[in-house]
């Protein structure tokens, strides 16, 4: 048992805890990032679903509803530390719909991380996860 408690469903871990950053642009293309602290049933609940392989050639899809997100997705981005493997990072392209969905949840069950926020240009706001997609060969929505 480990003292610290589980920011998902408010229970003390049974296991090392799972430190999850879960972060996404609002409308406004600020990118705000929560941190949550999840036990293994909540991280397997809430973040497996979201962490699948795709293949090179597939179209992306909504991991929430399984529809067609390859020209309109709304990514959330998830940085998870899982104790005796280490860092996971996972890209979500969740339809809108979804993806509004997913974040009540993270809202009602992580803190928001005001130091990594970058509105006015914090360490982390040159890198923007669209920008790394990109980098990587992947564009995103029609823009070009
Ligand atoms: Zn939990
Ligand atoms: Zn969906």
């Amino acid at each position: 048992m480990i003292l610290q408690r589980c920011t998902g469903c408010d229970k003390r871990c049974e296991t090392k805890p799972f430190s999850t950053t879960f972060a996404w642009r609002r409308a406004d293309l600020v990118r705000v990032a929560w941190r949550a602290i999840l036990c293994m049933p909540c991280y397997i609940a809430k973040v497996v679903p979201l962490d699948f392989d795709m293949l090179a050639d597939a179209r992306l899809t909504c991991p929430s509803c399984h529809i067609d997100t390859e020209d309109d997705f709304d990514a959330i981005y998830v940085t998870s530390f899982i104790p005796s493997y280490g860092k996971r990072q996972i890209q979500a392209p969740f339809c809108g719909a979804c993806a509004a969905h997913y974040r009540i949840w993270v809202q009602e069950h992580a803190v928001l991380l005001q130091d990594s926020v970058g509105a006015a240009g914090g360490p982390y706001s040159d890198v923007l996860p669209e920008e790394v997609l990109r980098s990587l060969g992947i564009t995103t929505g029609g823009a070009a």
